[in-house]
């Protein structure tokens, strides 16, 4: 996306431009041979001045559909981003003078009248090369950043998306309602923002981290099909996938299946697609949660590439090498990887043991000649080579369908850990940027109710503590609580998290169950979210539903790696606004009237 102009904002899939009114006649982009004689006004920015002989200069004028040449007379003083009006004549390029990389290439403006709208001070970074600019200077100035064809392009594209989702959610019989954005907290898992009552001094509000439990006493309210293009709020840190705020496509069903859920996110995404790219995307393949920890090591499998894990415990099984004496182990086979220098390897074992693994065992997969000559069984590579026996490395060898020129890497642990550390292998040395290529969507279905125990050996919710259970495993629920499997679901592209949603618990008496396995006391619930569980008593209808992030589908349509890209007011990486400077302190009187006292106190003086 780098060196793009700011021209080349204009996307050919763009509705075409409303008809002109005010001070314009036409668009600067608009302009084609067929409008050759006829007088018009255009209004845009200086993109660019050339000079041409003493007198003459050419200003190429850009608005949102494109750009066009002017033919100035005394343009010395017309500067890059002033803003003009310019009336002229369409004429034909002179001959030999055309530009086939620019739309409105074959003409240019003669005979140009230029009102100054307004002058410009010289903008801090190239509006066309404007990626070498530091991103901190772009957010500062992001009204100009904005000027340029990515960020025309990536926002358009954006509301082109979230208008077909919209269209979709419609057509598939939602209703659009709002919820409140002052909202109380909520149990979701992540840290939320806090409003402070003005007229309440020590309350306060919360910003929701979703439409959650608003959209599910919505169901209770009889409402069917709920949706809403939700900005939601959460206090965690912002980084390329995440920001304080962000926008989900949120819905809700009532009397639906998990299936059913997913069938109308399915359709909803791929209008979004077909939105942004031109074509629908192809199949959304369905694993469960334990294939893709068995298979990718990771609950958001990227399918564009190979380098599946492959289950090699069985192949150790009588092994004499003390590492491999382990409750599993794991293979990935990295094709032609045996060129990696052995920095490098020593480079991905420090990398697997800071993943929380005892070691990794790598092995250059040889010719079998390279390794103790021809009519050797195989040529391994590795350090570790020699406590393998002959029949372990030609069953290695078959499993992994190695070659020579590949390298394996394994690692022996715990079934899941082994499983992560590899597959967080595979992305390091694998994946390509998430924009990349053919898009891979796919829904992991089955995920466990709860993730692990905390310190005090309770359950945590994977998902949130709305989920319901799957019913075949309610029995297990007291006895082997991390084998119980949620009705919840999630939608991955590209490797990335895309969203997801589950079947909601709608009687107060399994609520009441999950509630207290997760450590939260009937009166904890109670004053937290009682208002949800009086709701359920008053008959709530079995309900389901999801979240797309719609700024993460964004930005892989644009084939950005950051949302920032894709938002048109984003925070940095460290939640602040260069632009505005927020956050920023309230002044003592503000604080007052919230009731709030600054702890940090004034700023000791300068010495
Ligand atoms: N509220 C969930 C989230 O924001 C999505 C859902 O379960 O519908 O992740």
């Amino acid at each position: 996306m780098s060196g793009d102009r700011p021209t080349a904002g204009v996307d050919d899939r763009l509705p075409a431009p409303p008809r002109p009114v005010g001070l314009r006649t036409r668009y600067c982009g608009e302009l084609r041979p067929a409008d050759i004689g006829q007088q018009v006004s255009l209004c845009g920015w200086v993109d660019h001045r050339r000079e041409h002989g003493d007198k003459l200069a050419f200003v190429d004028l850009r608005d949102h559909t494109g750009l066009v040449q002017c033919v100035v007379e005394g343009a010395h003083a017309l500067r890059s981003e002033f803003v003009l009006r310019v009336t002229g004549t369409v004429r034909e390029r002179p001959e030999g003078t055309a530009n086939d990389q620019l739309a409105t290439g074959q003409v240019e403006l003669a005979g140009c009248q230029v009102e100054v709208l307004a002058a410009a001070d010289p903008p801090p970074f190239v509006l066309d090369g404007y990626t070498d600019a530091d991103e901190a200077l772009r957010l500062r100035y992001r009204y100009l950043d904005l000027r340029t064809g990515r960020m025309q392009r990536n926002l358009r594209l954006r509301a082109r998306v979230v208008s077909a989702l919209r269209r979709s959610m419609e057509g598939q019989g939602f209703t659009e309602l709002e919820t409140p954005l002052l909202w109380t907290p909520t149990p979701e898992g992540a840290r939320e923002f806090a409003i402070p009552s003005r007229l309440n001094h020590g309350s306060f509000y919360v910003l929701p981290q979703s439409p959650q439990i608003a959209k599910q006493l919505l169901m209770v309210g009889g409402f069917d099909r709920y949706f809403q293009i939700a900005r939601c709020l959460r206090d965690e840190d912002p980084r390329a996938d995440r920001q304080y705020e962000f926008t989900q496509l949120d819905l809700e069903a009532s009397f639906v299946t998990e299936a059913d859920v997913r069938a109308f996110v399915t359709e909803a995404v791929s209008a979004g697609v077909e939105a942004g790219r031109g074509e629908r995307p192809a199949e959304f393949v369905e694993m469960t949660w334990a294939e893709a920890l068995d298979t990718y090591g990771v609950d958001k499998p990227d399918l564009r590439f190979g380098m599946r894990l492959v289950e090699c415990t069985p192949l150790f099984a009588a092994t004499s090498f003390n590492a491999f004496k382990a409750p599993a182990i794991k293979a990935i086979r990295v094709p032609g990887g045996a060129g990696f220098t052995r920095s490098r390897l020593d480079g991905l074992v420090e990398r697997a043991k800071s993943l929380g693994a005892r070691g990794l065992v790598w092995m250059r997969v040889e010719p079998a000649e390279g390794a103790g000559g021809p009519g050797a069984p195989l040529g391994l590579d590795s350090p570790v080579a020699k406590f393998l026996s002959d029949d372990e490395k030609v069953a290695l060898v078959a499993a992994t369908e190695a070659e020579p020129g590949d390298l394996l890497l394994l690692v022996a642990d715990e079934h899941r850990r082994a499983c992560e550390v590899l597959g967080q292998l595979r992305v390091d040395i694998g994946r390509p940027p998430v924009g990349e290529g053919p898009l891979r969507f796919c829904w992991v279905v089955d995920f466990p109710l709860f993730d692990g125990l905390d310190e005090d050996g309770r359950p945590q919710a994977a998902h949130h503590p709305f989920t319901m259970p799957h019913p075949d495993d309610l029995d297990r629920f007291d006895t082997d609580p991390l084998s119980v499997r949620a009705q919840s679901y999630d939608l991955v592209c590209n490797g990335w998290e895309l969203g997801s949603g589950s079947i909601r618990i709608h009687r107060s008496d399994v609520q009441a169950q999950v509630l207290s396995a997760l450590g939260i006391a009937p009166e904890e619930a109670e004053a937290r979210f009682g208002f949800l569980l009086g709701a359920f008593r008053f008959g709530a209808p079995p309900h389901g539903g999801f979240a797309v992030g719609v700024d993460r589908l964004v930005a892989i349509l644009a084939g950005e790696d950051s949302i920032r890209d894709v938002i048109a007011f984003p925070k940095t990486q460290s939640g602040a606004d260069p632009m505005t400077g927020a956050p920023k302190p309230l002044g003592p009187r503000q604080l007052r009237e919230l009731g709030l006292r600054d702890l940090a106190g004034p700023k000791p003086p300068a010495r």
